[in-house]
This record gives structure tokens, C-alpha cells and sequence, in this order.
């Protein structure tokens, strides 16, 4: 494994903790690497991980070294076999999105910036155990070939990216739409938007080549 991939992973990890995206050993963090993957070490927090306790696996889920992957590795490994446009993926339990996820709904259309994470809503996927080959299948099949992120029923959410800061953002994306989202809940019940003016959402996105605001 490359040294630079590595640090990058340690450096994602305390990133999303300082960004309140993750706490103690929750989040888990991975980048594609040739025709593997890179990803965080289990049972360790962010702050006491090093770049040599970062896991080399390969998309079957085999592994050598003295650290054990995360308990979800599944997820990452079968993202990242399913999606070749993903190069990297967060898997976290940040508050809101907890809450959220624990409503087994997707987020709908209620502010424009849903339209940032591949389609009209975030999507939920069903509920499966922790670190269990069904929670990872239903992860994929929730993401399908197009969503940036999802929330993952009575757990947490995760989000892909062609690079990690791009993972990151999105998560953070995500975790704010879902503590607005809550408010507007919480206020009454939220107008949203139709299917033409996402449409007209997503065609500015397009216009623009990236994301604005
Ligand atoms: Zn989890």
C-alpha cells in the first residue's frame, strides 16, 4: 500500500470527527486502490490511528497484516465492486442522520440541494444488521448505479465520491440536510418541491458543471 493512501484515510478519519460527522470507532472510511481497497482498521478511534494500521484488502474481502478491516467492510467492498465511477466511501452515524434513518424514509425534495446526491430524494436503505453481507447488499442496492448517499435504516448513512474530499462533503452535505430537514419536520409540514422544479434543479447543476452552494 502506498504511504500517501494511507495517511490520506488517517487524515478522512479525524477529519469527519472534527466535522462532528463521526464519534469514538463509529465511521469507517475507504479509497479504492488498484484492484482493492484501502480502509480504516476496526475498534481503533481517529485520533490514536496510524497509517500502518490501515487495512489492504482485496473485493472479496480477504486481508493480511496484524489489523483487523472494519466490521463493515462488506459495504465498502461491494460499493466500490458495484460502482466503478466510486473511488472512495464514508460509512458514519452522525446525529441527524441517525434520526432521521430511524424514520426508514427517504429525504424528500424539500430543499433544492437534495437534488446534489444523484436524483429527486436521498434514499434509505432497509434495515439489516450491523456488519452483517445483507446490510452491505442493501446498501448497493439502495445506492443502485446513480445516488451519492443514503441513510441506512436505525443506523447511520453513507456516502461515495470519485475522491475522499468529495466523500467527506457529501457526508456533510447530508447530515445538514438531515438536522434541516428535522427542523422543518418539527416547524410542521414541509412544502416540496414537484418533479419540474428539481428537474430545473438539476439542469442548473449540469449548467454549472459542479454544485453550487
Ligand atoms: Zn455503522
Amino acid at each position: 500500500m502506498t504511504h500517501d493512501a494511507a495517511e490520506a484515510l488517517v487524515w478522512a478519519a479525524l477529519d469527519a470527527e472534527q466535522r462532528g460527522l463521526n464519534s469514538g470507532t463509529a465511521g469507517n472510511f475507504s479509497l479504492r486502490h488498484g484492484a482493492g481497497l484501502l480502509i480504516t482498521p476496526t475498534g481503533i478511534p481517529p485520533a490514536e490511528m496510524r497509517p500502518d494500521q490501515i487495512v489492504s484488502m482485496a473485493l472479496d474481502g480477504s486481508w493480511q497484516g496484524t489489523w483487523r478491516p472494519s466490521s463493515e467492510w462488506a459495504i465498502h467492498a461491494r460499493i466500490l465492486a458495484a460502482r466503478p465511477d466510486v473511488g472512495a466511501v464514508v460509512h458514519a452515524h452522525p446525529d441527524h442522520s441517525v434520526a432521521l434513518s430511524c424514520l426508514r424514509q427517504a429525504i424528500p425534495a424539500f430543499h433544492y440541494m437534495v437534488a446534489g446526491f444523484g436524483g429527486t430524494e436521498i434514499p434509505c436503505s432497509p434495515y439489516a444488521c450491523f456488519g452483517s453481507g445483507e446490510l452491505a447488499d442493501t446498501v448497493v442496492t439502495t445506492l443502485g448505479s446513480r445516488y451519492h448517499a443514503c441513510l441506512m435504516a436505525n443506523h447511520g448513512m453513507v456516502s461515495v465520491g470519485p475522491d475522499m474530499a468529495t466523500a467527506i462533503a457529501r457526508a456533510a452535505k447530508l447530515e445538514m440536510l438531515a438536522r434541516q430537514y428535522l427542523l422543518a419536520l418539527r416547524a410542521g409540514n414541509p412544502a416540496l418541491l414537484n418533479a419540474d422544479e428539481m428537474a430545473e434543479v438539476a439542469g442548473r447543476y449540469r449548467e454549472y458543471g459542479r454544485q453550487p452552494g
